[in-house]
C-alpha cells in the first residue's frame, strides 16, 4: 500500500510544505462529496478501517465519490514496520470475529460490484488472519452473490496452509504486492522475502485464480531492475500488475528518490503489455485497489 499526505477529516493534517515540492501532476485536492459523506457515515458506523485512511491515499476524493472504498481487515495495527507504509505498528487488539460480517453489510449497503479487501499483517497468529480473509468472502458471497470479491493479503510469512485457506474461498482475484525490486526489500519491506511473494502468487495462479500484483517507483529502483521484477511476475504467470509513485507519509519514512513523470508510467505500460499482462495500470495516483472494478472482467 502507498501512502500519501492529504487532509482526511479526523486523521492527521497533509504536510503542506511538502506537497508544495511535488510535481504538478500530484498535487491534488480534496473537497468532499455526498457519496463521499455517506462512505464516511457506513465505515464508522460499521467500526470498518479503511486503507484508503489508514494508508492515506490520494485517491480518496476520487473513489469514495464514486462510492468505492478498500477495507482494511483485521485490526488497524499492523505487526510489520516497512518503511513505505503509514499504516501503525504495534500490539494488534484481540481479533474481531463479526468483522467478515460487517464488512459485509458495508458492501451491501454502499452496492458494490466488485469489492477490494486487504488488511494489516497479522504475523502473531497462527494463520495470520487468513480465516478471517476467507470469512469475509463468503460473507459478501452470502449477501451478495453477484459482488466480485478481491483480496490484496500480506504474505502469511509463506505458510501454504494459511494461503490455502483463502484461495479455498475463492476470491475472484488474488491480489499480493511485491512493492519494490529485490535489491531494496531490506530497506523497504524488511520482514518480507522477494521469492516469498513469487511463490505465493505462483501457488493461486496453479489453482486457477486470477492474480494480481503491484509495485511502486521512485524508491531508487533502476529501470533494469523493474523490467527484471515484471518479467519474474510475468513468469508465475499473474494477470494485472499495478505501478504507482512512492510517497513519503511522514519525515519518518523512507524518503522518494525520484518523482517518475506520466509519460515513463505511460511507457512501462506499453512494455507490460508487451510482455503479456492482461491488465495493467500504471501511473503516478496508480495503488493497488485503483479503478480496480476496471480490471475485474481480465
Ligand atoms: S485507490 Fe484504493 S485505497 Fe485509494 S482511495 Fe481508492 S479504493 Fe481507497
Amino acid at each position: 500500500m502507498n501512502p500519501i499526505d492529504i487532509d482526511i477529516p479526523g486523521k492527521t493534517p497533509a504536510r503542506e510544505r511538502e506537497r508544495e515540492r511535488r510535481p504538478s501532476w500530484l498535487k491534488i485536492k480534496v473537497p468532499l462529496g455526498t457519496k463521499f459523506s455517506e462512505v464516511r457515515r457506513l465505515v464508522d458506523e460499521q467500526r470498518l478501517n479503511t486503507v484508503c485512511e489508514d494508508a492515506r491515499c490520494p485517491n480518496m476524493e476520487e473513489c469514495w465519490n464514486r462510492g468505492t472504498a478498500t477495507f482494511m481487515i483485521l485490526g488497524d495495527i499492523c505487526t510489520r514496520s516497512c518503511g513505505f507504509c503509514s499504516v501503525k505498528t504495534g500490539r494488534p487488539l484481540k481479533l474481531d470475529t463479526d468483522e467478515p460480517r460487517r464488512v459485509a453489510e458495508a458492501v451491501a449497503r454502499m452496492g458494490l460490484r466488485h469489492a477490494v479487501i486487504t488488511s494489516v499483517n497479522r504475523d502473531e497468529l497462527k494463520d495470520g488472519g487468513a480465516s478471517i480473509f476467507a470469512d469475509t468472502i463468503r460473507a459478501i458471497r452470502n449477501r451478495l452473490p453477484h459482488c466480485r470479491v478481491e483480496v490484496l493479503t500480506p504474505d502469511f510469512q509463506g505458510k501454504t496452509d494459511a494461503i490455502q485457506t483463502v484461495i479455498d474461498a475463492r476470491p475472484d482475484i488474488f491480489n499480493h504486492n511485491v512493492e519494490t525490486v529485490p535489491r531494496l526489500y531490506r530497506r523497504v519491506r524488511p520482514q518480507a522475502k522477494y521469492q516469498r511473494s513469487l511463490d505465493l502468487l505462483h501457488m493461486c495462479k496453479e489453482q486457477g485464480l486470477t492474480t494480481k500484483t503491484g509495485i511502486m517507483l521512485g524508491l531508487g529502483e533502476t529501470d533494469e531492475e523493474i523490467f527484471e521484477v515484471m518479467r519474474d511476475i510475468r513468469a508465475v504467470d499473474a494477470d494485472i500488475i499495478t505501478l504507482g509513485q512512492y510517497l513519503q507519509p511522514t519525515k519518518a519514512h523512507l524518503p522518494v528518490e525520484r518523482y517518475v513523470t506520466p509519460e515513463e508510467f505511460a511507457e512501462w505500460k506499453r512494455r507490460g503489455l508487451e510482455l503479456g499482462f492482461s491488465h495493467i495500470e500504471s501511473g503516478p495516483l496508480v495503488r493497488s485497489s485503483y479503478h480496480a472494478d476496471e480490471q475485474s472482467a481480465v
